[in-house]
Protein backbone atom coordinates (compact mmCIF):
# COMPACT_ATOMS: atom_id res chain seq x y z
CA UNK A 1 0.00 0.00 0.00
CA UNK A 2 2.99 2.57 0.70
CA UNK A 3 4.70 1.24 -2.26
CA UNK A 4 4.22 4.62 -4.47
CA UNK A 5 5.87 6.44 -1.14
CA UNK A 6 8.65 4.11 -0.43
CA UNK A 7 10.75 3.92 -4.15
CA UNK A 8 12.50 7.15 -3.62
CA UNK A 9 13.85 9.77 -1.37
CA UNK A 10 11.52 11.74 0.68
CA UNK A 11 12.05 14.61 3.37
CA UNK A 12 10.60 13.51 6.31
CA UNK A 13 8.53 16.48 8.34
CA UNK A 14 8.18 15.90 12.04
CA UNK A 15 5.93 17.89 14.55
CA UNK A 16 3.72 16.94 17.55
CA UNK A 17 0.44 18.37 15.96
CA UNK A 18 -0.87 18.67 12.16
CA UNK A 19 -3.74 20.49 11.19
CA UNK A 20 -4.56 18.07 8.48
CA UNK A 21 -8.34 19.09 8.32
CA UNK A 22 -10.92 21.02 10.59
CA UNK A 23 -12.90 17.70 11.97
CA UNK A 24 -9.57 15.77 12.80
CA UNK A 25 -8.30 17.87 15.87
CA UNK A 26 -4.95 16.93 16.11
CA UNK A 27 -3.66 20.55 15.83
CA UNK A 28 -3.76 23.03 18.91
CA UNK A 29 -2.94 26.53 16.67
CA UNK A 30 -1.04 28.19 14.71
CA UNK A 31 1.87 25.34 14.92
CA UNK A 32 -0.19 22.42 13.37
CA UNK A 33 -1.91 24.45 11.25
CA UNK A 34 1.93 26.00 9.66
CA UNK A 35 2.61 21.93 9.32
CA UNK A 36 -0.56 21.22 7.46
CA UNK A 37 -0.43 24.16 5.21
CA UNK A 38 3.61 22.87 4.59
CA UNK A 39 2.48 19.63 3.86
CA UNK A 40 0.09 20.91 1.70
CA UNK A 41 2.04 22.83 0.00
CA UNK A 42 4.53 20.23 -0.71
CA UNK A 43 1.83 17.77 -2.11
CA UNK A 44 0.88 20.83 -4.63
CA UNK A 45 4.59 21.42 -5.80
CA UNK A 46 5.18 17.92 -5.79
CA UNK A 47 8.31 17.88 -3.47
CA UNK A 48 8.24 14.57 -1.83
CA UNK A 49 8.02 14.70 2.15
CA UNK A 50 6.46 12.54 4.76
CA UNK A 51 4.89 13.62 7.62
CA UNK A 52 5.18 12.17 11.41
CA UNK A 53 3.04 13.13 14.17
CA UNK A 54 0.87 11.73 16.75
CA UNK A 55 -2.78 10.07 16.77
CA UNK A 56 -3.97 12.74 18.93
CA UNK A 57 -6.95 10.53 19.36
CA UNK A 58 -8.97 12.46 22.14
CA UNK A 59 -7.56 15.75 20.47
CA UNK A 60 -6.62 19.26 21.97
CA UNK A 61 -10.05 20.24 23.50
CA UNK A 62 -13.35 20.87 22.66
CA UNK A 63 -13.93 24.46 24.68
CA UNK A 64 -17.71 25.26 25.61
CA UNK A 65 -17.79 28.74 27.47
CA UNK A 66 -20.21 29.07 30.64
CA UNK A 67 -22.51 31.92 31.40
CA UNK A 68 -19.77 33.64 33.25
CA UNK A 69 -16.95 33.45 30.45
CA UNK A 70 -14.88 30.65 32.32
CA UNK A 71 -13.65 28.43 29.83
CA UNK A 72 -14.65 24.50 29.87
CA UNK A 73 -12.69 21.84 28.17
CA UNK A 74 -13.79 18.69 26.62
CA UNK A 75 -12.12 15.69 25.33
CA UNK A 76 -12.61 15.53 21.35
CA UNK A 77 -12.61 12.22 20.67
CA UNK A 78 -11.91 11.28 16.83
CA UNK A 79 -11.69 7.75 15.27
CA UNK A 80 -8.29 7.55 12.53
CA UNK A 81 -10.15 4.60 10.90
CA UNK A 82 -12.37 7.22 9.45
CA UNK A 83 -9.51 9.30 7.58
CA UNK A 84 -6.87 7.32 7.42
CA UNK A 85 -5.64 3.61 6.96
CA UNK A 86 -3.68 1.84 9.48
CA UNK A 87 -0.25 0.98 8.53
CA UNK A 88 1.39 -2.98 8.17
CA UNK A 89 4.05 -2.42 11.09
CA UNK A 90 4.38 -2.29 14.52
CA UNK A 91 7.38 -0.94 16.32
CA UNK A 92 8.47 -0.50 20.17
CA UNK A 93 9.67 1.68 22.12
CA UNK A 94 11.15 1.63 25.95
CA UNK A 95 9.57 3.77 28.39
CA UNK A 96 9.36 3.34 32.56
CA UNK A 97 11.72 -0.10 31.61
CA UNK A 98 8.30 -1.18 29.60
CA UNK A 99 8.07 -1.94 26.08
CA UNK A 100 5.57 -0.14 24.51
CA UNK A 101 4.56 -0.46 20.87
CA UNK A 102 3.33 1.89 18.70
CA UNK A 103 1.14 1.90 15.16
CA UNK A 104 0.22 4.04 12.86
CA UNK A 105 -2.25 5.43 10.58
CA UNK A 106 -1.48 6.67 6.95
CA UNK A 107 -3.55 10.22 6.01
CA UNK A 108 -3.02 11.28 2.64
CA UNK A 109 -2.83 14.64 1.32
CA UNK A 110 -3.88 15.14 -1.99
CA UNK A 111 -2.56 18.03 -3.68
CA UNK A 112 -3.38 20.16 -7.19
CA UNK A 113 -2.53 17.66 -9.68
CA UNK A 114 -3.31 14.63 -8.19
CA UNK A 115 0.68 14.22 -6.04
CA UNK A 116 0.40 12.81 -2.69
CA UNK A 117 2.02 13.93 0.24
CA UNK A 118 1.31 10.38 3.31
CA UNK A 119 1.31 11.64 7.49
CA UNK A 120 1.74 9.17 9.62
CA UNK A 121 -0.14 9.46 12.54
CA UNK A 122 1.37 7.28 15.49
CA UNK A 123 -0.67 5.86 17.64
CA UNK A 124 -0.20 3.78 21.03
CA UNK A 125 -3.74 2.81 21.86
CA UNK A 126 -3.34 -1.29 21.05
CA UNK A 127 -4.54 -4.08 23.32
CA UNK A 128 -0.78 -5.07 23.64
CA UNK A 129 0.12 -2.02 26.04
CA UNK A 130 -1.29 -1.67 29.31
CA UNK A 131 -4.25 1.00 30.03
CA UNK A 132 -1.75 3.63 30.61
CA UNK A 133 0.47 3.21 27.93
CA UNK A 134 -2.80 3.39 25.60
CA UNK A 135 -3.44 7.47 26.58
CA UNK A 136 -0.08 8.60 25.51
CA UNK A 137 -1.32 9.55 21.92
CA UNK A 138 -4.10 10.38 23.44
CA UNK A 139 -4.33 14.22 24.64
CA UNK A 140 -2.31 17.04 22.85
CA UNK A 141 -0.38 19.29 25.04
CA UNK A 142 -2.19 17.22 27.70
CA UNK A 143 -1.61 15.75 30.97
CA UNK A 144 2.21 16.49 33.13
CA UNK A 145 5.54 16.67 32.06
CA UNK A 146 6.24 12.97 32.57
CA UNK A 147 3.11 12.67 29.60
CA UNK A 148 4.85 14.93 27.52
CA UNK A 149 8.07 12.82 27.85
CA UNK A 150 6.53 10.06 26.95
CA UNK A 151 4.62 11.46 23.59
CA UNK A 152 8.36 12.92 22.40
CA UNK A 153 9.55 9.39 23.22
CA UNK A 154 6.58 8.20 20.49
CA UNK A 155 7.30 11.08 18.42
CA UNK A 156 10.74 10.76 17.96
CA UNK A 157 11.92 7.59 18.78
CA UNK A 158 8.99 5.72 17.39
CA UNK A 159 8.88 8.12 14.53
CA UNK A 160 11.89 6.87 13.12
CA UNK A 161 11.48 3.70 13.62
CA UNK A 162 7.93 3.38 12.27
CA UNK A 163 9.29 4.85 9.02
CA UNK A 164 12.27 2.56 8.69
CA UNK A 165 9.97 -0.46 9.07
CA UNK A 166 7.74 0.95 6.54
CA UNK A 167 10.55 0.77 3.84
CA UNK A 168 10.71 5.04 3.10
CA UNK A 169 13.75 6.06 2.54
CA UNK A 170 14.63 9.46 4.41
CA UNK A 171 16.83 12.38 2.74
CA UNK A 172 16.22 14.68 5.77
CA UNK A 173 14.64 15.35 8.76
CA UNK A 174 13.08 18.40 9.29
CA UNK A 175 12.03 19.25 13.06
CA UNK A 176 9.31 21.47 13.49
CA UNK A 177 9.99 22.82 16.74
CA UNK A 178 12.05 21.16 19.43
CA UNK A 179 8.87 18.31 20.35
CA UNK A 180 10.61 16.25 17.87
CA UNK A 181 14.29 16.21 18.99
CA UNK A 182 14.47 12.77 20.29
CA UNK A 183 14.61 11.58 17.01
CA UNK A 184 17.97 13.16 16.56
CA UNK A 185 19.14 10.87 19.36
CA UNK A 186 17.59 7.91 17.70
CA UNK A 187 19.88 8.80 14.44
CA UNK A 188 22.96 9.09 16.79
CA UNK A 189 22.80 5.31 17.89
CA UNK A 190 22.38 4.33 14.33
CA UNK A 191 25.53 6.87 13.60
CA UNK A 192 28.06 5.53 15.69
CA UNK A 193 32.07 4.54 14.83
CA UNK A 194 33.26 1.51 15.13
CA UNK A 195 34.84 0.98 19.36
CA UNK A 196 38.36 -0.50 17.27
CA UNK A 197 38.69 3.11 15.96
CA UNK A 198 38.37 5.34 19.09
CA UNK A 199 40.57 6.81 21.48
CA UNK A 200 40.19 7.14 24.22
CA UNK A 201 37.64 9.64 25.87
CA UNK A 202 36.49 9.73 22.21
CA UNK A 203 32.99 10.01 21.80
CA UNK A 204 31.84 6.97 19.99
CA UNK A 205 29.25 8.91 18.04
CA UNK A 206 29.22 10.69 14.31
CA UNK A 207 27.63 13.78 15.41
CA UNK A 208 28.19 15.63 12.25
CA UNK A 209 26.65 12.41 10.45
CA UNK A 210 23.62 13.43 12.28
CA UNK A 211 23.98 17.33 11.96
CA UNK A 212 23.74 17.06 8.33
CA UNK A 213 20.02 14.52 8.46
CA UNK A 214 18.60 17.61 10.44
CA UNK A 215 17.00 20.65 9.83
CA UNK A 216 15.32 22.25 13.34
CA UNK A 217 12.72 24.97 12.87
CA UNK A 218 12.13 27.06 15.92
CA UNK A 219 9.07 28.76 16.83
CA UNK A 220 9.50 29.90 20.67
CA UNK A 221 11.27 33.01 21.47
CA UNK A 222 11.38 32.58 25.17
CA UNK A 223 13.20 29.96 26.74
CA UNK A 224 10.30 28.99 29.13
CA UNK A 225 8.18 28.34 26.23
CA UNK A 226 10.83 25.79 24.88
CA UNK A 227 10.53 21.88 26.91
CA UNK A 228 12.75 21.31 29.40
CA UNK A 229 12.66 18.19 31.44
CA UNK A 230 13.94 17.16 34.89
CA UNK A 231 16.92 14.82 34.14
CA UNK A 232 15.79 12.66 37.10
CA UNK A 233 12.40 12.22 35.62
CA UNK A 234 14.22 11.94 31.96
CA UNK A 235 16.26 9.12 34.00
CA UNK A 236 12.80 7.32 35.21
CA UNK A 237 10.76 7.50 32.02
CA UNK A 238 13.72 7.37 28.96
CA UNK A 239 16.17 5.19 29.90
CA UNK A 240 16.52 2.06 27.86
CA UNK A 241 17.11 1.52 24.65
CA UNK A 242 18.35 4.61 23.24
CA UNK A 243 19.32 6.94 25.71
CA UNK A 244 23.28 7.43 26.47
CA UNK A 245 22.39 10.04 29.10
CA UNK A 246 26.28 11.19 29.18
CA UNK A 247 26.08 12.06 25.94
CA UNK A 248 22.30 13.64 26.10
CA UNK A 249 23.94 15.99 29.08
CA UNK A 250 26.38 17.31 26.54
CA UNK A 251 23.79 17.94 24.03
CA UNK A 252 20.92 18.90 25.93
CA UNK A 253 22.21 21.02 28.77
CA UNK A 254 23.54 19.60 32.09
CA UNK A 255 21.21 20.88 34.53
CA UNK A 256 17.75 19.79 32.42
CA UNK A 257 16.92 18.32 29.19
CA UNK A 258 16.66 21.41 26.76
CA UNK A 259 14.76 20.02 23.45
CA UNK A 260 15.66 22.96 22.11
CA UNK A 261 18.93 22.74 22.17
CA UNK A 262 19.19 19.23 21.31
CA UNK A 263 18.24 20.38 18.36
CA UNK A 264 20.28 23.25 18.18
CA UNK A 265 23.21 20.92 18.28
CA UNK A 266 22.32 18.02 16.24
CA UNK A 267 21.14 20.56 13.00
CA UNK A 268 23.00 21.72 10.38
CA UNK A 269 20.35 24.06 9.83
CA UNK A 270 18.22 26.01 11.97
CA UNK A 271 16.04 28.67 11.43
CA UNK A 272 13.13 31.04 12.65
CA UNK A 273 9.84 31.53 11.41
CA UNK A 274 10.76 36.17 10.66
CA UNK A 275 13.20 37.57 10.07
CA UNK A 276 12.85 39.70 13.57
CA UNK A 277 11.96 35.65 15.23
CA UNK A 278 16.05 34.78 13.82
CA UNK A 279 17.46 37.71 15.58
CA UNK A 280 16.12 37.16 18.73
CA UNK A 281 16.47 33.54 18.70
CA UNK A 282 20.81 34.53 17.37
CA UNK A 283 20.53 36.27 20.27
CA UNK A 284 19.41 33.67 22.66
CA UNK A 285 21.60 31.14 21.09
CA UNK A 286 24.83 32.53 20.36
CA UNK A 287 27.05 30.24 18.21
CA UNK A 288 24.71 29.01 16.29
CA UNK A 289 23.77 30.19 12.90
CA UNK A 290 19.97 31.17 12.37
CA UNK A 291 18.86 31.54 9.07
CA UNK A 292 15.16 32.97 8.64
CA UNK A 293 12.37 31.73 6.44
CA UNK A 294 9.25 33.36 7.08
CA UNK A 295 6.21 31.32 7.41
CA UNK A 296 3.34 31.26 5.01
CA UNK A 297 -0.37 30.30 4.55
CA UNK A 298 -1.15 27.64 2.45
CA UNK A 299 -3.51 29.79 -0.55
CA UNK A 300 -6.48 27.94 -1.18
CA UNK A 301 -6.70 26.41 2.32
CA UNK A 302 -6.96 29.51 3.51
CA UNK A 303 -9.03 31.56 0.43
CA UNK A 304 -12.82 31.97 0.86
CA UNK A 305 -14.56 30.15 -2.02
CA UNK A 306 -15.90 33.75 -3.22
CA UNK A 307 -12.28 34.84 -3.31
CA UNK A 308 -11.20 31.66 -4.69
CA UNK A 309 -13.56 31.92 -7.84
CA UNK A 310 -12.38 35.25 -8.86
CA UNK A 311 -8.99 34.20 -8.40
CA UNK A 312 -9.54 31.43 -10.88
CA UNK A 313 -11.49 33.45 -13.52
CA UNK A 314 -8.70 36.74 -13.29
CA UNK A 315 -5.44 34.86 -12.11
CA UNK A 316 -5.98 30.74 -13.32
CA UNK A 317 -3.22 29.14 -11.92
CA UNK A 318 -2.56 31.34 -8.24
CA UNK A 319 -3.15 28.30 -6.72
CA UNK A 320 -0.04 26.60 -7.86
CA UNK A 321 1.76 29.98 -8.09
CA UNK A 322 0.29 32.90 -5.73
CA UNK A 323 2.55 34.76 -7.10
CA UNK A 324 -0.09 36.26 -9.81
CA UNK A 325 -2.21 37.98 -7.27
CA UNK A 326 0.11 40.72 -7.50
CA UNK A 327 -2.14 41.17 -10.58
CA UNK A 328 -5.36 42.00 -8.35
CA UNK A 329 -4.86 45.68 -9.38
CA UNK A 330 -6.49 44.32 -12.87
CA UNK A 331 -9.30 43.29 -10.98
CA UNK A 332 -12.94 45.41 -11.03
CA UNK A 333 -13.08 47.54 -7.58
CA UNK A 334 -17.17 45.94 -7.15
CA UNK A 335 -15.88 42.49 -8.00
CA UNK A 336 -13.64 42.44 -4.76
CA UNK A 337 -16.50 44.32 -2.77
CA UNK A 338 -19.09 41.39 -4.05
CA UNK A 339 -16.77 38.51 -3.09
CA UNK A 340 -15.84 40.25 0.29
CA UNK A 341 -19.91 40.89 0.83
CA UNK A 342 -20.07 37.61 0.67
CA UNK A 343 -18.00 36.25 2.97
CA UNK A 344 -18.78 38.67 5.33
CA UNK A 345 -22.59 37.83 4.90
CA UNK A 346 -21.98 34.14 5.62
CA UNK A 347 -19.55 34.94 8.72
CA UNK A 348 -22.75 36.88 9.80
CA UNK A 349 -25.20 33.96 9.46
CA UNK A 350 -22.25 31.93 11.41
CA UNK A 351 -22.72 34.21 14.17
CA UNK A 352 -26.24 34.38 14.41
CA UNK A 353 -26.75 30.37 14.38
CA UNK A 354 -24.18 30.00 16.95
CA UNK A 355 -25.03 33.60 19.19
CA UNK A 356 -28.50 34.40 18.29
CA UNK A 357 -26.75 37.95 17.45
CA UNK A 358 -27.58 39.70 14.31
CA UNK A 359 -24.32 42.10 13.45
CA UNK A 360 -25.03 44.35 10.87
CA UNK A 361 -23.34 44.01 7.53
CA UNK A 362 -23.09 47.86 6.51
CA UNK A 363 -20.84 48.39 9.84
CA UNK A 364 -16.82 47.33 9.49
CA UNK A 365 -16.18 44.47 12.04
CA UNK A 366 -12.83 43.85 13.56
CA UNK A 367 -11.75 40.33 14.17
CA UNK A 368 -9.16 39.20 16.39
CA UNK A 369 -8.90 35.18 17.22
CA UNK A 370 -6.21 33.15 18.46
CA UNK A 371 -4.61 31.19 21.24
CA UNK A 372 -5.79 32.88 24.50
CA UNK A 373 -2.39 34.23 26.49
CA UNK A 374 -1.26 36.41 28.31
CA UNK A 375 1.42 37.46 25.57
CA UNK A 376 -1.37 37.96 23.08
CA UNK A 377 -3.07 40.61 24.67
CA UNK A 378 -6.27 40.15 23.56
CA UNK A 379 -7.41 42.51 26.37
CA UNK A 380 -5.77 46.10 24.78
CA UNK A 381 -8.52 46.87 22.87
CA UNK A 382 -10.54 46.58 26.07
CA UNK A 383 -7.87 49.11 28.38
CA UNK A 384 -9.92 52.39 27.69
CA UNK A 385 -13.19 51.36 27.42
CA UNK A 386 -14.27 55.36 27.85
CA UNK A 387 -12.30 55.97 24.52
CA UNK A 388 -13.31 52.92 23.24
CA UNK A 389 -17.76 53.91 23.38
CA UNK A 390 -16.28 57.52 22.00
CA UNK A 391 -15.31 56.34 18.68
CA UNK A 392 -17.68 53.65 18.22
CA UNK A 393 -20.37 56.40 18.89
CA UNK A 394 -19.19 58.26 15.85
CA UNK A 395 -18.89 55.90 13.81
CA UNK A 396 -20.06 52.07 14.97
CA UNK A 397 -18.29 49.04 14.54
CA UNK A 398 -18.50 45.46 16.07
CA UNK A 399 -15.66 42.79 17.03
CA UNK A 400 -15.83 39.13 16.87
CA UNK A 401 -13.59 37.41 19.01
CA UNK A 402 -12.57 33.69 19.37
CA UNK A 403 -10.00 31.57 20.66
CA UNK A 404 -9.03 28.49 23.37
CA UNK A 405 -6.65 28.81 26.42
CA UNK A 406 -4.32 26.25 27.39
CA UNK A 407 -6.24 24.18 30.02
CA UNK A 408 -3.13 24.87 32.14
CA UNK A 409 -2.59 28.59 31.54
CA UNK A 410 -4.86 30.01 34.36
CA UNK A 411 -3.71 33.75 32.81
CA UNK A 412 -5.17 32.73 29.52
CA UNK A 413 -8.74 31.54 30.96
CA UNK A 414 -8.63 34.88 33.41
CA UNK A 415 -8.56 36.68 29.83
CA UNK A 416 -11.57 35.27 28.81
CA UNK A 417 -13.10 35.32 31.88
CA UNK A 418 -12.40 39.00 31.87
CA UNK A 419 -13.56 39.66 27.75
CA UNK A 420 -16.86 38.50 29.10
CA UNK A 421 -17.46 41.25 31.66
CA UNK A 422 -16.02 44.08 28.88
CA UNK A 423 -18.45 42.20 26.37
CA UNK A 424 -21.51 42.99 29.01
CA UNK A 425 -20.34 46.53 29.83
CA UNK A 426 -19.86 47.62 26.72
CA UNK A 427 -23.38 46.18 25.41
CA UNK A 428 -25.55 49.17 24.83
CA UNK A 429 -22.26 50.77 22.97
CA UNK A 430 -20.22 48.43 20.97
CA UNK A 431 -21.76 45.21 19.95
CA UNK A 432 -18.63 42.31 20.78
CA UNK A 433 -19.26 38.72 20.32
CA UNK A 434 -17.12 35.51 21.48
CA UNK A 435 -17.34 32.64 19.46
CA UNK A 436 -15.90 29.25 21.17
CA UNK A 437 -14.30 26.48 19.84
CA UNK A 438 -12.28 28.44 17.45
CA UNK A 439 -10.80 25.85 14.51
CA UNK A 440 -9.77 25.81 11.08
CA UNK A 441 -13.43 26.04 10.04
CA UNK A 442 -14.50 29.06 12.10
CA UNK A 443 -11.36 31.02 11.38
CA UNK A 444 -11.45 30.65 7.62
CA UNK A 445 -14.65 31.98 8.35
CA UNK A 446 -13.65 34.78 10.22
CA UNK A 447 -10.71 35.82 8.47
CA UNK A 448 -12.55 35.70 5.23
CA UNK A 449 -15.74 37.67 6.66
CA UNK A 450 -14.31 40.55 8.62
CA UNK A 451 -13.23 43.98 7.56
CA UNK A 452 -9.96 44.13 9.15
CA UNK A 453 -7.76 41.98 10.98
CA UNK A 454 -6.67 42.57 14.91
CA UNK A 455 -3.23 41.53 16.57
CA UNK A 456 -1.43 43.48 19.31
CA UNK A 457 0.96 41.01 20.83
CA UNK A 458 3.66 42.25 23.19
CA UNK A 459 6.73 42.49 21.70
CA UNK A 460 9.12 40.69 20.61
CA UNK A 461 7.11 37.57 21.24
CA UNK A 462 5.17 36.81 18.16
CA UNK A 463 7.61 34.84 16.57
CA UNK A 464 5.66 34.80 13.53
CA UNK A 465 1.87 35.00 13.85
CA UNK A 466 0.02 33.33 10.60
CA UNK A 467 -3.94 33.95 10.83
CA UNK A 468 -3.05 37.98 8.64
CA UNK A 469 -1.46 36.10 6.13
CA UNK A 470 -4.64 33.82 5.96
CA UNK A 471 -6.75 37.30 6.04
CA UNK A 472 -4.89 38.83 3.32
CA UNK A 473 -6.02 36.05 1.03
CA UNK A 474 -9.15 36.64 1.47
CA UNK A 475 -8.31 41.29 1.30
CA UNK A 476 -8.68 41.42 4.42
CA UNK A 477 -6.07 44.13 5.75
CA UNK A 478 -4.40 44.21 9.27
CA UNK A 479 -4.37 46.24 11.78
CA UNK A 480 -1.34 44.95 14.07
CA UNK A 481 1.56 46.04 16.83
CA UNK A 482 4.98 45.49 14.72
CA UNK A 483 5.95 41.84 15.30
CA UNK A 484 6.87 38.82 13.48
CA UNK A 485 5.79 38.53 10.22
CA UNK A 486 3.86 42.55 10.11
CA UNK A 487 7.20 43.52 10.41
CA UNK A 488 7.76 42.48 6.70
CA UNK A 489 4.16 42.78 5.63
CA UNK A 490 3.49 45.79 6.50
CA UNK A 491 3.40 49.01 3.80
CA UNK A 492 1.61 51.94 5.83
CA UNK A 493 -1.86 52.55 4.65
CA UNK A 494 -1.08 50.21 1.69
CA UNK A 495 -1.44 46.38 2.81
CA UNK A 496 -2.99 47.43 6.32
CA UNK A 497 -1.99 49.42 9.45
CA UNK A 498 0.66 49.42 12.08
CA UNK A 499 0.20 49.95 16.15
CA UNK A 500 2.80 51.31 17.83
CA UNK A 501 6.54 50.83 16.45
CA UNK A 502 9.14 48.27 15.88
CA UNK A 503 10.56 49.28 19.18
CA UNK A 504 10.41 46.67 22.07
CA UNK A 505 9.35 49.47 25.00
CA UNK A 506 6.42 50.90 24.77
CA UNK A 507 3.13 49.05 25.99
CA UNK A 508 1.28 52.58 27.18
CA UNK A 509 2.34 53.69 23.82
CA UNK A 510 0.19 50.70 21.98
CA UNK A 511 -2.77 51.43 23.23
CA UNK A 512 -2.90 55.10 22.51
CA UNK A 513 -2.00 54.18 19.27
CA UNK A 514 -4.51 51.17 18.42
CA UNK A 515 -7.32 53.96 19.85
CA UNK A 516 -5.66 56.58 17.37
CA UNK A 517 -5.05 54.83 14.22
CA UNK A 518 -8.48 53.11 14.39
CA UNK A 519 -10.66 56.71 15.16
CA UNK A 520 -8.36 58.80 12.71
CA UNK A 521 -7.58 55.86 9.79
CA UNK A 522 -9.30 53.20 9.80
CA UNK A 523 -12.88 54.20 10.65
CA UNK A 524 -12.55 57.23 8.76
CA UNK A 525 -11.10 55.00 5.26
CA UNK A 526 -14.20 52.91 6.09
CA UNK A 527 -17.14 54.70 6.09
CA UNK A 528 -15.43 57.64 3.86
CA UNK A 529 -13.48 56.08 0.82
CA UNK A 530 -14.35 53.25 -0.59
CA UNK A 531 -12.34 53.45 -3.35
CA UNK A 532 -9.33 54.02 -0.79
CA UNK A 533 -10.59 50.93 1.41
CA UNK A 534 -10.75 48.87 -1.41
CA UNK A 535 -7.13 49.97 -2.36
CA UNK A 536 -6.35 48.63 0.69
CA UNK A 537 -7.59 45.31 0.44
CA UNK A 538 -5.85 44.54 -2.81
CA UNK A 539 -2.40 45.92 -1.42
CA UNK A 540 -3.15 43.02 1.33
CA UNK A 541 -3.55 40.48 -1.58
CA UNK A 542 -1.12 41.56 -4.08
CA UNK A 543 1.78 42.61 -1.71
CA UNK A 544 0.89 40.29 1.46
CA UNK A 545 -0.95 36.82 0.12
CA UNK A 546 1.53 37.01 -2.87
CA UNK A 547 4.55 36.90 -0.78
CA UNK A 548 3.16 35.27 2.91
CA UNK A 549 2.24 31.44 1.39
CA UNK A 550 3.73 28.12 1.99
CA UNK A 551 4.39 27.93 -1.18
CA UNK A 552 7.04 30.20 -1.36
CA UNK A 553 8.30 29.27 1.99
CA UNK A 554 8.64 25.42 0.98
CA UNK A 555 10.40 26.22 -2.23
CA UNK A 556 13.28 28.35 0.10
CA UNK A 557 13.42 24.87 2.28
CA UNK A 558 13.60 22.91 -0.39
CA UNK A 559 16.65 25.29 -2.15
CA UNK A 560 18.07 26.26 1.26
CA UNK A 561 17.79 23.18 3.58
CA UNK A 562 16.54 20.09 1.84
CA UNK A 563 18.88 20.09 -0.87
C1 LIG B 1 -4.11 30.19 11.91
C2 LIG B 1 -4.61 29.63 13.17
C3 LIG B 1 -3.94 29.90 14.38
C4 LIG B 1 -2.70 30.75 14.42
O1 LIG B 1 -2.99 32.12 14.39
P1 LIG B 1 -1.91 33.19 14.87
O2 LIG B 1 -2.30 34.45 14.24
O3 LIG B 1 -0.57 32.71 14.33
O4 LIG B 1 -1.91 33.21 16.33
C5 LIG B 1 -4.44 29.35 15.54
N1 LIG B 1 -5.55 28.58 15.55
C6 LIG B 1 -6.23 28.32 14.40
C7 LIG B 1 -7.45 27.46 14.48
C8 LIG B 1 -5.78 28.82 13.19
O5 LIG B 1 -6.47 28.55 12.06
Amino acid sequence: MLQEFTGAQRIAYFSMEIALAHDIPTYAGGLGVLAGDTLRSAADLALPMVGVTLASRAGYFLQKIDSLGRQIELPQMWDPAVHASPAAAKVAVQIERRRVWVGAWVYRIEGLAGDCIPVLLLDTDLPENNVEDREITHFLYGKDSAYRLKQEIVLGVGGIRMLRALGFQIRKHHLNEGHSALLAMELLNRHKYPQRDLRPGESPYDAPAVRSLCIFTTHTPVEAGQDQFDYAMVERVADGDFMDMSEVRKLAGEDRLNMTRLALNLSDYVNGVAKSHAEVSQRMFPGYEMHAITNGVHPHTWTSEFFATLYDNRMPGWRHEPEQLVRIEQVPDQAIWDAHANAKQRLLDRVKEMTGRALDPSQPIFGFARRMTAYKRPDLIFSDLERLRAIAKQRPFQLIMAGKAHPNDEGGKHLIEQLHLHIRELADDLPVVFLPGYDMLMALDLVSGVDVWLNTPLRPLEASGTSGMKAAFNGVPSLSVLDGWWLEGCVEGVTGWAVGTAEICCEADDQQDFYSKLENKVLPLYYGDRAGWIAVMKGAIGKNAAVFNTHRMIRRYATEAYM
